[in-house]
């Protein structure tokens, strides 16, 4: 796997090696299209019972209750864990281990001999649970053929598209150097939607929030998406994953008792039959109820369509790319500021204000 100018990585083929099979091209989820499944969906909203975990995950810590209730003897679990502004596939055996999987890191991971490990474990007899993007599921599935797949669990997270590593490069630089990012950084009072990033760099750390924040902005606006998140195939209702985790985005509308302080709350979507026993062994470890799949998935187009293309996207990259360009030149050209109008709705009247006379009222009565 070799990167290319955009900082993504792609498969290189060894013309010398190289016998001719066309395997490569069979198993390759952007040419082929891996198993979907079609059957009815059991949907989810709430959060882990440990308000430590939840503030340690990114949403409501869904993840890690099904790792709770799913992973009992003989298990491996895969996810993305983050070395630096690196992120790497890799597994652990013991649950108590799990916090290096905790946290959306936005950029993609390296996949390494991941997908090698899970078949190896899968013939051995373990028991995988095995997290990614839902690009890297369906690779999972092309990858595994005819293997038996009893003993394994796929979970995706909802995707919006990965981000170039190139704009946190060129961050990486404008601070001399960064030594770990928490993307969704979460403070003991909570404050899950305002998506906070923490930077660590030699110096201390830098917490920004969603609206002053340049990453969200540029990335948002999808300037910077790899080139196949504008027309992925898997951004539709029919899933390869067993399970889909994402944000309960909406919340305050459609179930505000769910909200939990802002702390986190979790979407959790059972595709399979698979997926309905993992959610049934994960809720002890959960508070919250059932939702109906069409009000929960309102706000998330990810489950519907892939990212708009963006006209400014190659010269953003292009000036990514070139050194000379400073990150606060990048930052002036491309990111957004918030209006006055969205700073009022986010500080001082909007949905955290409307929550918070919510649970006033509600405890009242
Ligand atoms: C690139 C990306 C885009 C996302 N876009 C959306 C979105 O548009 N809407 C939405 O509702 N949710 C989105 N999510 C999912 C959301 O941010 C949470 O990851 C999800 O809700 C799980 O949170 P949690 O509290 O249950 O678990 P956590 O404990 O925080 O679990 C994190 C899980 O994410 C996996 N993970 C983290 N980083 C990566 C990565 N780089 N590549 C692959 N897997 C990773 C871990 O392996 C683990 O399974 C996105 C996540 C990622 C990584």
């Amino acid at each position: 796997m070799e990167e290319d100018d955009e900082g993504f990585r792609y498969p290189i083929i060894d013309s010398e090696k190289c016998i001719g099979c066309g395997r490569c091209h069979k198993v390759c989820p952007m040419e082929n299209t891996p198993v979907r499944h079609q059957e009815e969906k059991v949907v989810y909203g709430g959060h882990h019972i440990s308000t430590d975990v939840v503030l340690a995950s990114t949403s409501g810590g869904a993840f890690s209750a099904i790792v709770d209730g799913w992973c009992d003897m003989n298990y491996v679990i895969f996810g993305a864990e983050s070395k630096g502004t690196r992120i790497l596939h890799s597994y652990i055996e013991d649950k108590r281990d799990i916090s290096i999987f905790r946290k959306s890191k936005y950029a993609q991971s390296e996949i390494g001999n991941s997908y090698i490990k899970t078949k190896e474990f899968l013939k051995a007899g373990k028991k995988v649970l095995f997290s990614g993007t839902p690009c890297q599921i369906a690779g999972l599935e092309m990858f595994l053929g005819s293997c038996n797949r009893t003993n394994l669990l796929t979970i995706e997270v909802i995707c919006e598209g990965i981000p170039s590593p190139l704009l946190i490069r060129k961050l990486s630089k404008h601070y001399g150097d960064i030594r770990d990012i928490d993307y969704r950084n979460k403070t003991k009072y909570g404050h899950w939607d305002f998506q906070m990033m923490k930077i660590e760099t030699s110096h201390g750390a830098k917490v920004i929030d969603r609206w002053f924040n340049p990453f969200w902005s540029i990335w948002l606006q999808h300037l910077i998406s790899r080139p196949s998140c504008y027309e992925c195939p898997f951004a539709t209702k029919e899933r390869v994953a067993d399970i889909s985790l994402g944000d309960l985005w909406g919340v305050h509308l459609f179930c505000p008792e769910l909200y939990n302080h802002n702390r986190g709350a979790s979407l959790i979507i059972c595709n399979s039959k698979k997926g309905k026993e993992a959610l049934n062994h994960a809720l002890p470890f959960m508070e919250g109820h059932f939702l109906q799949y069409e009000e929960a998935v309102k706000y998330q187009s990810p489950l519907r369509k892939p990212i708009e293309y963006n006209k400014r996207r190659e010269v953003c990259l292009e000036d990514l790319r070139d050194d000379a360009i400073t990150y606060k030149e990048i930052v002036s050209k491309y990111a957004t500021k918030p209006s006055i109008r969205l700073l009022i709705h986010k500080y001082v009247w909007g949905n955290r204000q409307k929550m918070l006379l919510w649970n006033i009222f509600n405890k009242r009565r």
